[in-house]
């Protein structure tokens, strides 16, 4: 088996304007990254649109026609970092629907993993509100997609950006049959991610790591409470917010990772979903903003994903 690469070059259409950290580039450049030799295993899809439907299972029907009644003249600002343009609905529609033909190339049993390279990213899009340069949260509607075309009973998100996912905690930590855990710098935007939220029935975990923290702590916090957490979870299904962020090169964060520690999370995290269900991997690209430190770490991300399928 093989791991699908779902994306579109509608990606590159959300113009975020000039000096925005979140750009077009972004993707470009893990593309460029991902078209070397030892990647042409990668069975590469169109990642399509989603459906309102499937929108709608992870938010409000009042943002989802917020964001798709949007003018689209020009770009305007939604909130003090967040943009939304002419290009901005197809890129952000198919942004989770890519997450969706994710889940289903690995549940269908023809991809083991899939990786899906679009942006916005989305993972502090809450129920009810973009923000933090997030339009739809894709993890969360791959997460409800799953349960509703699949039937899965036990959906879990794990989140190494750098940032806090508020928007998935918020949206699914309501939901016990469904699981959040997030590795996150603190103090950092947006601020939430605090250990004593827990969720409903402890199916929230937040590990906090101080500025300056490197491979040690950022391991530490996964080896000895999120990946034992995830375990007792038990996912049919494990969805990756891959931001890469917390790499030592990001400008917008002060962690110190480089990318072998992307790729020792990933080979941790395949080794759960291997135990709990046999290896079913859908991760999505959230944030990452020095260029070469995210082609390099996505990179690194996705082979740990080749190697293992
Ligand atoms: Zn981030």
């Amino acid at each position: 088996m093989s791991v699908a690469l779902f994306t579109h070059p509608a990606a590159l259409d959300h113009d975020t304007g000039e000096g925005h950290p979140e750009c077009a580039e972004r993707v470009r450049y893990v593309l460029r990254a991902l078209e070397a030799q030892m990647f042409a295993p990668l069975l590469r899809e169109v990642a399509p649109p989603a459906t309102v439907e499937q929108l709608r299972a992870a938010h409000s029907a009042e943002h989802v026609d917020f964001i798709m009644s949007l003018p689209r003249d020009r770009t305007r600002y939604i909130d003090g970092d967040t943009l939304y343009g002419p290009g901005s609905l197809d890129a952000a529609l198919r942004g989770a629907g890519g997450a969706c033909a994710a889940v289903d190339a690995v549940m269908e049993g023809w991809a083991k993993a899939a990786f899906v390279a679009m942006r916005p990213p989305g993972h502090h899009a809450e129920a009810n509100r973009a923000m933090g340069f997030c339009l739809f949260n894709n993890a969360a509607v791959a997460a409800y997609h799953a349960r509703a075309r699949w039937g899965l009973a036990r959906v879990a998100v794990v989140d190494f950006d750098v940032h806090h996912g508020n928007g998935t905690q918020d949206i699914i930590g309501h939901d016990p049959d469904l699981f959040y855990a997030s590795s996150h710098q603190h103090p950092c935007y947006p601020g939430t991610g605090l250990p004593h939220e827990r969720g409903i029935a402890g199916n929230i975990v937040n590990q906090q790591l101080a500025p300056g923290a490197g491979s040690v702590e950022f391991r530490r916090a996964w080896q000895e409470f999120i990946l034992p957490a995830l375990r007792g979870f038990a996912p049919e299904l494990l969805i990756i917010s891959a931001g890469f962020d917390a790499h030592a090169m990001d400008p917008l964060a002060q962690l110190r990772l480089r990318e072998a520690d992307f790729t020792w999370v990933t080979e941790a995290l395949l080794a759960v979903a291997d135990d709990c269900c046999p290896g079913r991997v859908v991760s999505l690209l959230e944030g990452g903003y020095d260029l070469d430190a995210l082609a390099a770490s996505a990179a690194a991300h996705v082979r740990a994903l080749l190697r293992a399928a």
